[in-house]
């Protein structure tokens, strides 16, 4: 059998936004420097072909930012329309040269995220394939913790409840915010939580990128006895130095990328040594054709692999790669699927679905405030 060239016939794009039943916060709600979020907004981008196939993909952005990614994607959408939807790497170039003037990281190819995943669930869904069969699998499932009921708004009872619910749940590892202005109340919330759950069970802590260098590494010291799996962004997202003396200086692993959006930035990390384990983030990177580079980077500098949110795309990511990854568990998108993941002895199960094994649903649909449909 040859292959016959299909084209890209349309490509609708959405905006809408998903309430959040409690306000968050993490440690940069207690620096003053960010509100509590009330609110996650996403990008959806569905594409049609001319042979009738069709794939979904999203872009999201915490606060600020979702009104100008579906702004971005709506001015270059039409250079991916006529062209075979089999060619990503070309289409993932075309639509970013499409918009270089602004930049090749950021919002720039957030916007392109949501049609560079939409491609792969449409070429996964041709060929019949979960998605992570697609890319090549190492494993059918991937270990998974627990990140949504470990916020610092959360009561330290309430923390303990929801720890003790993802637990029974299948969840294999919890998640705690720390980054307090009061560093001992960190240590008894955390130290509360390692006594909860037992001195086997994993815990990582995450300081969302609030500490100064001095206080990093006088905390990570406190922490090593509590045997932690890492601590995620203890310093600026951007600290590639600092995070790079730190992860000398600890035994604990060190966890950081989720707020880098491009493969460059991550290089960078990569390159000064700053981690133990890699938090890239597709939606923010620019999608799964960028996500995979940077697997290939990490992979290479020997590094862990634990993605950041998104654990819809990212459970098919973390399948493929080398080394045995986590994926962050949050209950937070399951409005806007008809499908649940399932989770098991510590494990998310990929989805033996086609494609990302994903369906929006009505509410999804209720929620969308602005739609498109570039060429026909
Ligand atoms: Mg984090």
């Amino acid at each position: 059998m040859t292959y016959t060239p299909d084209a890209i016939r349309s490509i609708t794009l959405s905006t809408l936004r998903l309430p959040l039943s409690v306000p968050i916060s993490d440690a940069k709600v207690f620096t003053g420097r960010q509100k509590p979020m009330t609110e996650v907004a996403f990008l959806i981008a569905e594409i049609q072909t001319e042979q009738g196939f069709s794939g979904h993909g999203f872009s999201y952005s915490k606060r600020a930012g979702g009104a100008a990614q579906y702004a971005h994607a709506k001015e270059v959408a039409d250079a991916a329309i006529g062209e075979d939807p089999n060619d990503i790497q070309k289409l993932y170039t075309k639509l970013l040269w499409a918009g270089a003037s602004v930049g090749r990281s950021g919002v720039a190819t957030q916007a392109l995220a949501a049609i560079d995943i939409a491609l792969y669930d449409l070429k996964a869904k041709r060929a019949g394939l979960p998605l992570s069969k697609l890319l090549g699998a190492h494993r059918d499932s991937v270990r998974t913790y627990n990140t949504s009921g470990g916020f610092l708004n959360a009561s330290l009872d309430e923390v303990l409840a929801r720890a003790s619910q993802s637990i029974e749940e299948g969840i294999g590892g919890i998640k705690i915010k720390v980054g307090l202005p009061d560093s001992a109340e960190d240590l008894r919330r955390v130290r509360a939580v390692r006594e909860h759950i037992g001195d086997a069970f994993p815990l990582m802590v995450d300081a969302n990128q609030q500490w100064d260098r001095a206080t990093a590494l006088r905390m990570g010291r406190r922490f090593e006895e509590l045997d932690l799996i890492w601590i995620e962004e203890p310093l600026d997202a951007y600290d590639a130095e600092g995070h790079a003396d730190l992860a000398r200086a600890l035994d604990t692993p060190i966890a950081t990328g989720e707020m880098l959006a491009s493969v460059a930035e991550h290089e960078r990390l990569i390159a000064a040594r700053s981690c133990d384990i890699i938090q890239p983030d597709a939606p923010r990177v620019g999608g799964i054709t960028q996500f995979m580079r940077l697997m290939t980077l990490a992979d290479q500098a020997g590094l862990d692999l634990a993605p950041h949110f998104a654990m819809e795309i990212h459970l098919h990511l973390a399948a493929c790669y080398p080394r045995e990854p986590w994926v962050e568990h949050f209950d937070w998108l399951d409005p806007l699927f008809e499908e649940r993941l399932e989770t098991r002895d510590g494990r998310m199960i990929v989805p033996d679905r086609p494609g990302l094994g994903i369906t929006f649903s009505d509410q999804a649909r209720a929620w969308t405030t602005e739609s498109v449909t570039i060429g026909r």
